[in-house]
């Protein structure tokens, strides 16, 4: 299986295309920036944060932490870049090419410089006297745990709590489709039935946490947005094997559902690239379960209004606001 299926951590609404005035995605950015949550980058998806933004999301990290703190997970941050290598042999780039940013540096001499600089001055493209570095942006926050984990697992396999910061490369009009989010993601590596359960667990678990702050999600079975012809072959065939559920809710009125968390069976995706193996000497599987932060904060401004102020006590008490 493995090279069959990139891992996870998409979600399945489509792309959408060319903003229109009357969409009603459209008017609740508006709103959101008029009230000064989040401030416009200049770029489609991309948004500098207030403070009240950020404390909401503090909170809600909180409670997602809370929600698995019994499986006593180890856990882990990581930096919204990852080397170059582990992410190429992830598969990440075979499934999802229109996703993808990486890291290009300068490392050319004086004479390169003036080069970049004159086109710089004219307004004209100057990447292409860039090189790739050994550096990627993440595409999904547990990316870069698995080559963390080559080797032989204890019995029982590991569960991880990753905070991570993610890229990918979709610009639109939807708050929710941000181009530059966070993640919180609990994973297992072991055995299929250790890293199934795990899944299947987290689905309640899951419900659990959005509904604690007044989101009723549903789940449904979903897939990777797989990119070109051969995608739409992986993706049927995800579906059909239920690798993935996502917990999807109505953030705007009239538009399409949003996962706000998405969980996911990688099979041994992961484990067989990475050297992983369980005690037994099998190849790994994995599991992870990620909640969108941002998405969530969304959900939570949609739900319950734009001033956090006039929250419910039992929400405002239970975000720590
Ligand atoms: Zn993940």
């Amino acid at each position: 299986m493995h090279g069959t299926y990139a891992a996870a951590c998409e979600d399945a609404v489509v792309v959408d295309g060319a903003a229109e005035a009357s969409d009603p995605r459209a008017a609740f950015r508006e709103s959101v920036l008029d009230a000064g949550l989040l401030l416009d980058a200049g770029v489609d998806g991309l948004y500098l944060r207030s403070d009240t933004f950020e404390r909401v999301a503090i909170g809600v990290d909180r409670v997602i932490a809370a929600a698995g703190a019994d499986l006593q997970p180890t856990v882990v941050h990581f930096p919204l870049v990852m080397a170059r290598a582990p992410f190429e042999r992830s598969g990440y780039l075979r499934s999802f090419p229109d996703l993808v940013g990486v890291v290009e540096v300068f490392r050319g001499d004086d004479a390169t410089h003036a080069q970049l600089l004159e086109r710089l001055d004219a307004g004209r493209p100057w990447a292409d006297l860039l090189e790739q570095s050994d550096i990627v942006l993440c595409s999904a926050a547990c990316h870069p745990l698995y080559p963390h984990c080559s080797g032989t697992l204890p019995p029982g396999g590991r569960r991880f709590e990753v905070y991570g910061s993610c890229f990918r490369n979709e610009p639109s009009i939807d708050l929710a489709r941000m181009q530059a989010f966070r993640q919180h993601e609990f994973v297992a590596i072991g055995s299929p039935t250790f890293t199934k359960s795990h899944r299947d667990e987290w689905v309640e678990r899951g419900l659990g946490v959005l509904a604690s702050l007044g989101i009723e999600a549903e789940p449904v079975v979903a897939n990777d947005p797989f990119f070109g012809r051969a995608g739409r072959l992986l993706a049927a065939s995800q579906r059909v094997e239920v690798l993935k559920y996502e917990l999807v809710y109505t953030i705007v009125q009239g538009s399409a559902p949003t996962a706000l968390v998405s969980a996911n069976c990688h099979l041994d995706h992961f484990g067989a690239p990475f050297g992983i193996e369980t005690d037994d000497g099998a190849i790994a599987h994995s599991a992870c379960v990620g909640f969108g932060t941002e998405r969530i904060v969304l959900a939570l401004l949609a739900t319950h209004g734009l001033d956090t102020d006039k929250w419910s006590d039992a929400v405002r008490t239970r975000l720590g606001l």
